[in-house]
């Protein structure tokens, strides 16, 4: 039998950002990843990272991103509006909101880390099939029936969690009923701003990394209308009408790559934890990629537990007793993105819009927003 501290199910960013974080104060672990070595490679997927992220990130030698392509500003644009409402380092007194970087740089900067540490096991091509647990330990059973017992257990298995359905810990479920496309687009403008723009039934996230090329997700419309992707990009569909909202801002030219479509949905865990399983990451709660927010919530709310877990490992104290009573209430922002979104492609949405902008102009709202999500808002 396998023992390690903590076991980890699911090599992705937060299953690895977890047990480097823990590694590094000498809790050992295992990795336990479903898909083979080197998986982050087959796509290319960009996020946004935010600065405070950043900031915790080097702060405890996890790794270095301060090196990376600079966000200065966030946009949102609506097509109906003249308004614009843009977030800006400078009002934050930062050099920047954040950094764009390629999900298999960091993947790969993250797994040579890791492989450095001799208390760190990383299994890939693992095919699960049992979690059981005790008072003490946790138990995972492989299907070359190799047996893996920990302390605890730290599901990062990502939205269709695999714990969360052996656990029956059922998520609380929303279908946008759309599709989400991701890929890359060349463009000519400001190359670091990432904008949102709300139009009738779409909505697309552009986030440049050069100076010429921007990851894009595009959203909608309705499942059943699913567009070709060729259709969807033609000349003189898709891209004009997203220049025109834009009004030049940014100049969408061209498709450079297509990444792949995915369903569309939110969701959330009823409980965080379950005995002495701790959910993080999208295996927690996961959400509509407006602004990129889904890693950075979930990274914010695993570094509070992932700063206290070791001391808890150390005391010995009920790990069970520990994990219940240490659940924090993090909904406000994964719920706050969704409902946004909801509302932003929804009949209200004019009125939302004129909500936000409104908001925006009232110090006490922009203090509060500042004090919370540590971004600036101000209108053009
Ligand atoms: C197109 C796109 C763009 C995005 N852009 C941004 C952005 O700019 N900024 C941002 O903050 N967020 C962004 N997000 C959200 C972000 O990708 C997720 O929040 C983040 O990747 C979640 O990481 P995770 O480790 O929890 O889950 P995942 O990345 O899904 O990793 C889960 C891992 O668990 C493994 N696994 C699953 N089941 C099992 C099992 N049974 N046994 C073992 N292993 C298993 C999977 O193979 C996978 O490797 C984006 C999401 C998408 C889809």
């Amino acid at each position: 039998m396998n023992y390690r501290e903590v076991l980890v199910v699911g090599g992705g960013i937060i299953g690895f950002v977890s047990a480097l974080r823990l590694a590094l104060e000498g809790v050992s672990c295992v990795v336990l990843e479903r898909k083979s070595l080197g998986y982050w490679n087959e796509g290319l997927r960009y996020f946004a990272v935010a600065q405070d992220v950043i900031q915790w990130l080097s702060h405890w030698k996890i790794v270095d991103l301060n090196g990376f392509w600079p966000i200065h500003n966030a946009a949102l644009r609506m097509d109906t509006m003249s308004n614009e409402i843009q977030f800006s380092c400078k009002q934050s007194e930062e050099p920047r909101l954040g950094v764009m970087i390629q999900e298999k740089v960091l993947m790969e900067m993250l797994v040579t880390r890791l492989q450095k540490f001799s208390h760190v096991s990383l299994f890939f091509s693992k095919n699960l099939q049992r979690i059981w647990s005790d008072s003490e330990y946790v138990y995972v059973l492989d299907k070359e029936n190799s047996l893996y017992r920990g302390r605890c257990c730290i599901a990062a298995d990502g939205n269709k969690s695999w714990v969360r359905s052996q656990l029956e810990n059922k998520p609380y479920y929303y279908d946008f009923g759309q599709i989400a496309s991701t890929g890359v687009v060349q463009f000519q403008g400001d190359a670091h701003t990432v904008w949102d723009f709300f139009s009738k039934d779409q909505c697309v996230g552009i986030l440049p990394f050069s100076y010429q090329q921007a990851a894009f997700i595009l959203m909608g419309s309705s499942r059943k209308t699913i567009p070709s992707q060729e259709n969807a990009f033609q000349k003189n569909g898709f891209f004009s009408l997203l220049n025109r909202g834009l009004r030049d801002k940014i100049k969408i030219l061209g498709l450079d790559r297509w990444d792949g479509q995915y369903p569309l949905t939110a969701g959330r865990c009823k409980y965080e934890t379950h005995g002495l399983v701790l959910f993080l990451g999208d295996a927690l709660e996961w959400m509509h990629p407006l602004m990129g927010q889904g890693m950075n919530l979930a990274l914010r709310y695993a570094s509070k537990w992932l700063d206290a877990l070791p001391e808890a490992l150390i005391s010995g104290v009920c790990l069970q007793k520990w994990l219940r009573g240490h659940r924090q209430k993090n909904w406000q922002g994964g719920l706050g993105v969704n409902v946004g979104a909801i509302a932003l492609q929804g009949t209200v949405r004019s009125c939302v819009w004129k909500a936000i902008t409104w908001g925006t102009l009232c110090p006490g709202v922009s203090k509060w927003c500042l004090k919370r999500g540590r971004i600036p808002f101000r209108t053009l």
